[in-house]
This record gives structure tokens, sequence and C-alpha cells, in this order.
């Protein structure tokens, strides 16, 4: 397992095309040894000013030529990342902990992107319609809006922000990227790989830095017409409250509390496969992870026998060794976080039936939190309702599927939801009556394909959509455009024969 080592020992911002050295920085410490792999660069908010500056210049050259054109440069950033995806799946897997089969996968997912959204290029369909009056046409085409700043968080360091740039370059914009100071790595090697791509100076800027500094400088720069974020509850509400007060737009997607449904009629051995991946795979940080089972009772016994055996073959450690199936935790806070929610679990009378400790003795350096299930849950209790981002799993027992989907579409977010059955009537009430914006049948809650857009309902969104062509509607303004050549003066509404 020899580790990558990175050429730099600290890393730059990324503006107007070069490389812009920052005095302050900070350590990125890899989450599953507690060592030090490079220092990122702590700016101040004038770097932001900087940024804008130019991508409003390159912007304006970019946005002139043709789409077609734009998407080959996104396509050699496909092939560049394919070519790398190895090397930045190392690195993602030691600055943010995930796994290495599952870095190859976050990869693979921001590989798709470039490809997909390169695609885009060719189409970004606008529509021409009928008008109400002779000799005249009309149809609607998208605009970009200009320089759009993206804000991402540390668990999905590549793919958030291949969901977010990627549409955003194809329709003609240019970015202001901060990414999350926890994982910089694979936004200094994205950006490397733009620069190879010969994406034109100014149109990818990374600034990295603190949210409170970084990110709240974007937010309140008046040529950065757009935000994306991607990441809390609490920031996202921020953000959105200064972006109303601006009539900024802004694209939210945050928190989840997702659950698994399995039905008396399922296959138990899928439904427990699908629930060990979902609920600790990327020991449960992710934004989709399952946090909740909602089963019916016949088969709550039956399920979590299963569960607690899956569970015993979970090997816990550093994800670049290919036989660790659970990594870290991303750092101490979210060590903390996971440890007082078990409190108040176990405080609020729920049963807990496996884990609920962290690892110290074996794994002294690292992060690390035994995967954890509780179970005799009740629906309103702080542990069902609030989100964890840990491998803590809440087993809440139905009578049908009526309370099952009440269950599940009793919380504030909306995210992901699954269910287990084998009956179709299920199947399609459910897809109608769970209230989140991605369902899956016969599978766990995580697992997005790029092409489908991806978000979520209630307190997870404000009803934009990352990936699929959803989110060129974030980055883009439709413009409706009427020719008249009728020679004279046509009103509309007011000169239309009857
Ligand atoms: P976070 O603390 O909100 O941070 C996300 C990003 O916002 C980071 O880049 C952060 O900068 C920045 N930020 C912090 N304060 C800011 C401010 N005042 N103004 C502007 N930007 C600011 O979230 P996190 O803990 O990193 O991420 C985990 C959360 O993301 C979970 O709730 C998870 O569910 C959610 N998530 C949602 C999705 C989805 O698509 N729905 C996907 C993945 C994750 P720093 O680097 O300085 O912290």
């Amino acid at each position: 397992m020899a580790a990558l080592r990175l050429e730099v020992q600290k890393l730059k911002n990324y503006i107007n095309g070069k490389w812009l050295d920052v005095k302050e920085s900070q350590a990125v410490i890899n989450p599953a040894t507690g060592m030090e792999i490079v220092q990122v660069p702590l700016s101040a908010a004038g770097a932001v000013n900087t940024a804008v500056k130019a991508a409003k210049k390159a912007q304006k050259e970019w946005a002139l030529i043709p789409a077609p054109q734009r998407a080959e440069v996104l396509y050699r950033i496909g092939y560049l990342m394919k070519e790398r995806k190895e090397r930045l799946a190392q690195f993602l897997t030691m600055e943010n902990g995930k796994v290495i089969e599952e870095a190859r996968g976050e990869v693979q997912e921001g590989i798709d992107m470039a490809f997909y959204m390169a695609g885009e290029g060719r189409r970004l369909f606008g529509q021409t319609t009928p008008t109400e009056l002779k000799d005249k046409f009309a149809m609607t085409q998208r605009s970009p809006v200009g320089v759009v700043g993206i804000i991402t968080p540390w668990n999905f360091p590549i793919a958030i922000a291949t969901w977010k740039s990627f549409p955003a370059i194809v329709a003609g914009n240019a970015v202001i990227w901060k990414p999350a100071t926890e994982t910089p790595i694979m936004a200094y090697e994205l950006a490397k790989i733009a620069e190879e791509a010969g994406l034109p100076d100014g149109i990818l800027n990374v600034v990295f830095g603190a949210g409170s500094v970084i990110g709240d400088a974007m937010v309140h720069h008046e040529d950065i017409r757009v935000i994306s974020f991607t990441g809390s509850n609490d920031t996202g509400r921020n953000i959105a409250s200064a972006c109303g007060k601006q009539l900024k737009k802004v694209s939210l997607e945050m928190g989840g509390k997702n659950a698994v449904i399995v039905m008396d009629d399922a296959d138990l051995d899928l439904a427990t496969e699908g629930i060990i991946w979902s609920a600790f795979g990327t020991s449960g940080q992710r934004c989709t992870a399952c946090s909740r089972v909602i089963v019916h009772e016949k088969v709550k016994q039956a399920l979590e026998e299963r569960l607690l055996a899956a569970m015993q073959h979970l090997s816990i450690g550093n994800g670049l060794d290919e036989s660790i199936k659970i990594g870290p935790i991303i750092n101490q806070s979210g060590l903390d976080k996971i440890k007082k929610y078990i409190e108040i679990g176990k405080d609020e009378g729920a049963n807990l039936l496996a884990g609920g400790y962290e690892l110290t003795k074996e794994h002294q350096k690292g992060y690390y939190f035994t995967p954890t299930l509780f179970t005799d849950v009740s629906a309103d209790m702080r542990i069902a309702q609030e989100e964890i981002f840990g491998p803590v799993v809440s087993i809440i027992s139905v009578k049908s599927l009526e309370e099952a989907v009440e269950v599940n579409n009793g919380v504030t977010y909306g995210l992901s939801s699954s269910i287990f059955t084998n009956d179709v009537g299920r199947v399609f009430k459910a897809q109608r009556d769970l209230d989140t914006g991605i369902v899956y049948v016969n599978a766990g809650t995580t697992g997005a394909e790029i092409h489908l857009p991806f978000g979520g309902t209630k307190g997870t969104g404000n009803g934009h959509r990352d990936s699929g062509v959803q989110a060129l509607d974030v980055f883009t303004e439709w413009k409706a455009i009427y020719v008249d050549y009728s020679g004279k003066l046509q009103r509309a509404q007011i000169d239309v024969e009857s």
C-alpha cells in the first residue's frame, strides 16, 4: 500500500490560468492516518475579486465560442480524467477517507459527467413555437448567466464539482469554485487537468479558503450571478437568505434523512445487502446514506438477524487497502457529532443492537467509528429525525405500506428513499407517494446516475437539481425571441385576426 505523494507541499489558487501563492495556509489531514498530506491556502476575500474580474472578462469571449467547440474542451477534460483515474482515486481516498473502490466510483462519476455535458454542447435545446400572428417566428434559447460561483463539500469533492462546473462551462459561463478546505486536492488536480485540456484562462478559477471568508465573499459579490451550493442545511439557509436579499439565483443541495422500507414480501437477503451498502458505505457520510430502516413488523426480527450477520464482515481501516470496506470519519468534529447522537439515542430509549463506539486502540491516529444499529426506534426520536452523517442506522417497525410511507415522509428532509418489495402494486404506490427527489425500488438509497436529476424536496433543497439536463437550468437564463417578418407593426393580443 505505497501511498502516492503530491509533487507540491502547498497548493496554490488557480486564477486566470495562473497558479498564485497564498501566504496563509493550513494542513490537510488524511483522516485514516492523522498525517498531513499537503497545505491548503487560506485566501483572503480579495482573491475572490481578482478571480471574478478575470472570469468576467474571459466569459465574454467564451460565450461567443460555439457550444460544440466549448464541448471539445470538456471531452479532453474527460479523457485526461480517465487517464488519471487511479491517481485521482488514490488522492481522493487520502484526503476524504472513503475506500478506494468508492473513490474510483466517484471519479468515474466525474468522467461520465464530462462526456455527458460535452454531448450537451451539440444540444442545449431550445424550442420553436407557433406565434399568434402571421409572418412571425418565435423561439426560445438558453443564454449563459455570466460568472457563477460553486461551493462544494468534502464528502464528494470531485463528483459534485463536476455536476456543477461542467454544465456551467458548456453553457458558456465562467466559474469560481471554492472547494471544501478539508478536501482541496481534487480541486487542484481538476484545475491542472482543465489547464492541460486547453480550457481558456479565467473560465475555471479555484479559490481555496474558509467558507466564512471565501464562500461568504462569493455569495456577496455582485458580479457572481448564480451560487450553486452543496453542504449542510445551516450554511445553505444562510446563503439562501443572503442571495435572496440580492435577488441572486441560488441552487441548494443539502442534507438527508434517507430511509429504506422493507415490506413483508421483500427478498430479505437483497434488502440486507442494499441496507449495508447504503448505510455504511463512505461510513454513512453521504447525503443519500440510509440512516433509517422502516421495516414491516412481520419481518423485523429476520431482517435484524441478517443485518447483524452481515455487519460482522465489515472490515474497518485505511481505505487505500483494497480489503477494507469501511474507512474513517472525516475529522474529530464529525466523530464527536456521531458520539453525541449515540448518547441521544440511548437516552431516548432506543435499543443499541450493535456498534456505538469509536475505535481508539487499533486505529489510534485516524477517526474511526463502528457501524451501528439501533432498533425499537420510534419515528419521532431525534436519531430518526436529524442527520447524523455517520454509520448509524435506526430501525423503525411499521404495520403497513401506508404507515411506512408516512414515517418516510415525516422528516424535514426529502432526498432519497427506497423500498424493497416484490408486489408491483406497492412499487407504484410507493413511487407515487414517497416525498423524495430520488426513489429506489429493490436497491439501497445511494448511487445516482449523472444523466438523471439529483436533488431533493423540503429541507434538502430549494427546487433546483444538480446533474441531468436539469442542471443547465441553474446556469442558464431562458430567452424568448420573436422575429416579425411581416414588414408592419403587429401588436400581440391586439392585432390578432379573429
Ligand atoms: P458545510 O459545512 O455546509 O460546508 C459546505 C461548503 O460550504 C464548504 O466548502 C464550506 O467551506 C462552505 N461554507 C461554510 N460556511 C460558509 C459560509 N458562511 N458561506 C459560504 N460557504 C460556506 O457542509 P459539510 O459539512 O462540508 O458537508 C456535509 C453536508 O453536505 C451534509 O449535510 C450533507 O448531507 C450535505 N450534502 C448534500 C448533498 C446533496 O446533493 N444533497 C451532497 C453531499 C453532501 P469550508 O471548507 O470552510 O468548510
